[in-house]
């Protein structure tokens, strides 16, 4: 096995998808705890009178107490090394979770007991099995009274067609949490808990016999529930199983199960394939793939770090590697593994790794860099926007600034800038998934480039791709408005289904088509 070989083997790059408030936060930190921390990038942010970390770094996000921007985390455990990849809970930030989620090669979905498989949940979770990513499933919060084991079980299987395996499985009721079966070993573990979870939660180990003479009915319940819902993922398919674990990150309990399952049964770095479906083998030179572009972590610095996720080959500071959409060479000089105010220099990194260019303002979402043989890993399709406002600077002299500030955020993907025929340049039309995308134009705007941005409402609310033969047609149409997005793709914006409709009736030879990618 090839050096390369080996290093890819022991990576493990994740990121746990959730609803908000389920306790991503929570775990993240206690993931943290239990494991060697290599290094922080942020991925964590500090709540619930915790310690401040890295990430609240961004005055908006110190605000409004959630994570807007995504960087990562290594941690080693058991000789196998975790990247763990940072996810904005709010869903007005999917198309940024959609792009990070590229980066992964597996997930963690993490649910709260009382509430189940929420909105945003499920709607991570669909990315998820649109890329094939793989999920280890979490229920957390089990020290709180919730919902019923079984019945949460039924919900995961229902709603996502996967077959919950159970690794650990709860001795008592959401609530009356006195410990975990280990299905594996059959052993109970009983927690004994720790003043505020702050540190790991000590364990005692009781065989079958001493737990049922202890806790009794609690724990044949559990065992004979463990055993029915086991049974059905022992006939399933691989592909269609969920690992389960229950616990509550507060507390640190079911933590450690967590890691020792990423280690076992998430897979390594997974070989990627490139626009034409081709394996960029682990072995073959360096090549990585951008999939978040980031300015402004460093008020001290207007600097630009482009986060690239290591497909193939080693990565060694310093190397000139060419950057395949515009063919120049990009020097490595700046890599650093640590993001957020607190960074270190990054020296080598292998696939699956995530590594921080610094000064890559030619690097975009979706783009490839590489070393000797060419490739190009195929691009992220941006969302469709569904909210739509024009931007303007309340200081018609500051317009340089302005229009230097929205082209940077576009290129960042925090916001889609829409070109219209109809509008000239100094009102651009900006698209967004979610509303909140706004007030973060309007907040860097303000701290980074110094001007105050005012809104106009637009009526629209539905975007479709449309192609230049039907631009002829439906430029005419007083029903829609044409748009041009900054990679060249042209939208026809509707204030509303029925006219949508309407038009399609009409002229069905029009291209309209659903955005691909849309949550
Ligand atoms: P995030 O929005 O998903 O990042 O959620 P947080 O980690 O910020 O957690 C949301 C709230 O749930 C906080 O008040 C946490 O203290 C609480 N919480 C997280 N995990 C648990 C748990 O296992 N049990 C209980 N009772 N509360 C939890």
């Amino acid at each position: 096995m090839t050096e390369v070989v080996e290093q890819a083997s022991r990576r493990r790059t994740i990121a746990v998808i959730s609803h908000p408030d389920a306790g991503k936060s929570t775990l993240s930190e206690a993931l943290l705890l239990h494991a060697n921390r290599i290094t922080t990038a942020g991925a964590v942010h500090g709540k619930g009178g915790r310690a401040a970390t890295v990430t609240d770094w961004m005055e908006m996000e110190k605000a409004r107490g959630i994570s807007i921007t995504s960087a990562a985390v290594q941690f080693e455990h058991e000789g196998a090394i975790i990247n763990l990849v940072d996810t904005p809970g709010h869903s007005d930030f999917s198309e940024d979770t959609y792009r990070v989620l590229s980066a992964v090669d597996s997930a963690v979905m993490l649910v709260d007991a009382a509430k189940g498989l929420e909105a945003q949940t499920m709607k991570l979770f669909d990315v998820c099995r649109r890329r094939g990513i793989p999920i280890i499933t979490v229920i957390n919060k089990w020290d709180r009274p919730g919902r019923d084991a079984l019945d949460l079980m039924d919900e995961l299987r229902d709603r996502t067609g996967l077959v919950p395996q159970p690794i650990t499985w709860p001795v008592g009721l959401s609530g009356v949490f006195h410990g975990l079966l280990n299905v594996a070993s059959g052993h109970m573990e009983r927690y004994h808990r720790t003043p505020g979870g702050a540190t790991i939660a000590s364990i005692d180990t009781l065989t079958p016999a001493e737990a049922e003479a202890e806790f009794g009915d609690d724990w044949t319940t559990a065992h004979d529930e463990a055993a029915i819902v086991g049974a059905d993922a022992a006939e399933a398919s691989a592909a269609a199983v969920t690992p389960v674990l229950f616990g509550a990150a507060v507390l640190n309990i079911g933590v450690r199960h967590l890691l020792d399952l990423i280690v076992s049964a998430a897979p390594a770095a997974v070989v990627r394939v490139d626009e034409k479906g081709t394996e960029r083998s682990l072995d073959e030179p360096f090549s990585a793939y951008v999939f978040k572009v980031q300015s402004g972590m460093d008020p001290a610095h207007r600097d630009r770090v482009a986060f690239a996720r290591i497909c193939s080959g080693r990565f060694e500071r310093g190397m000139i590697v060419t950057h395949a959409q515009s063919g120049r060479p990009f020097a490595t000089r700046y890599a650093q593994q640590v993001f957020g105010q607190d960074r270190a220099t990054l020296e080598e990194a292998w696939p699956g790794d995530i590594v921080g260019l610094v000064n890559a303002a030619s690097l975009r979402p979706g783009h490839t860099l590489y070393e000797e043989r060419p490739v190009t890993f195929p691009p992220i399709e941006p969302f469709a926007p569904e909210h739509f406002r024009i931007a303007r600077s309340t200081e018609s002299s500051r317009y340089k600034q302005f229009r230097r500030g929205i082209e940077q955020l576009d290129e960042e993907g925090v916001v889609q800038v829409l070109r219209s025929e109809r509008r000239g340049d100094r009102e651009p039309i900006l698209g967004a998934v979610g509303p909140m995308q706004f007030e973060v134009v309007a907040d860097r705007m303000e701290r980074e480039f110094r001007v105050p941005i005012a809104w106009d409402a637009l009526p629209y609310s539905i975007a479709r791709v449309t192609d230049r033969a039907s631009v002829e047609v439906l430029a005419r149409k007083r029903e829609c408005e044409i748009v041009e997005r900054s990679d060249g793709s042209l939208l026809a914006l509707f204030s509303n289904e029925w006219r949508l409709l309407i038009l399609q009736r009409e002229n069905p030879e029009l291209m309209l088509q659903a955005p691909t990618g849309a949550g």
